[in-house]
């Protein structure tokens, strides 16, 4: 018996990595032409200011959809894109789009709103990038403030001077950086230092665990202490209840993003609650800092 269901279980294994290895095939075979065919979408997921609960900012997160597929997240997809090289025309893509919808967003008048757009690593490693950015800026016609790139900390790790100018020159441009995950996979301080960072953005790993692991709750509230020391704004992400929001909000983290306030939505639906401005302020009333 014991025998049979290693065997079935061996069975449903080798089942399972064949339809990935096949769908890999058609990921690879598909990805290439989604910016041509129009495949392409953007969700948004409001970020929320800790002092009143506002919507301050939206990330850009990409969808696909595959035509055999159907709707696929970034991780699916997003590594064969960089292997293939799609990752540049994917990404050119995005900046564009983003830099459109900001229009369409300052001209409802909310000028100051933040959109975080997520920057690969081979994105950033490219000369002309920063030039790109800056561009696509200047066809929305949108203020440069209005765009913040959010970037892997281990993205700075390589190439580092070059890097560096690419980043110096779009702080000069007055676009924002946000350092993405930050305290998981290569982190090093040293980038705080060396590159002009505007956010960090704690791991939603370390906010999983709070307030009940001591280990999370240690972490989360060195990362909050050190980014204010160093001038910065401290975001966290996967944020997905009211205890967490509370134990972040007494420990002055500056800004939310997670479930509780919404998952990644189209634009249209990201559109009307920018229009309420607020989003869950029940959840805000409940964890007041000073009744706790
Ligand atoms: P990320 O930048 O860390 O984005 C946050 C991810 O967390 C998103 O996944 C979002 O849907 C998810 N999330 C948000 N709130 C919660 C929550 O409360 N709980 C949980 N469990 N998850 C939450 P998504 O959209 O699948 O994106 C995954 C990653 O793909 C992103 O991670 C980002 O690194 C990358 N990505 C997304 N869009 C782009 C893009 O346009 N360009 C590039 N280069 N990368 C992108
Ligand atoms: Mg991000
Ligand atoms: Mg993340």
């Amino acid at each position: 018996q014991a025998k049979l269901e290693g065997l079935n279980l061996v069975r449903r294994y080798t089942r399972g990595a064949a339809i990935s290895l096949r769908n890999d095939g058609i990921i690879a075979r598909e990805i290439v032409s989604a910016v041509d065919n129009g495949e392409l979408r953007l969700c948004y997921q409001p970020q929320v200011s800790a002092g009143d609960g506002r919507v301050i900012g939206m990330e850009a997160l990409l969808r696909w959809q595959s035509p055999t597929l159907g709707t696929l997240i970034p991780e699916r997809f997003m590594r064969t894109a960089e292997k293939l090289g799609v990752i540049t025309q994917i990404g050119d893509w995005v900046l564009r789009n983003v830099c459109q919808q900001a229009r369409i967003w300052r001209d409802w008048g909310y000028p100051d709103l933040e959109i975080a757009v997520n920057i690969s690593t081979l994105q950033l490693q490219r000369p002309t990038f920063a030039m790109e950015v800056v561009e696509a800026i200047q066809a929305a016609g949108i203020p440069s403030g209005m765009i913040v790139l959010e970037i892997r900390q281990s993205a700075l790790a390589m190439d580092m001077n070059f890097v560096h100018q690419t980043l110096a020159n779009l702080h000069r441009e007055g676009i924002r950086l946000t350092l993405d995950d930050f305290g998981m996979g290569d982190s090093s301080l040293d980038s705080l230092i060396r590159f002009s960072v505007d956010k960090i953005k704690i791991d939603r790993n370390f906010v999983k665990g709070l307030p009940a692991g001591s280990r999370e709750v240690a972490i989360t509230c060195a990362i909050i202490a050190m980014g204010h020391q160093l001038g910065m704004k401290v975001v966290a992400h996967g944020v997905e209840t009211e205890t967490q929001l509370g134990f972040l909000r007494r420990n002055q983290c500056d800004i939310f993003q997670g479930h509780l306030f919404g998952h990644p939505m189209a634009a249209d639906e990201a559109g009307e609650v920018l229009r309420r401005r607020f989003v869950r302020s029940d959840a805000f009333i409940a964890t007041q800092p000073d009744r706790t």
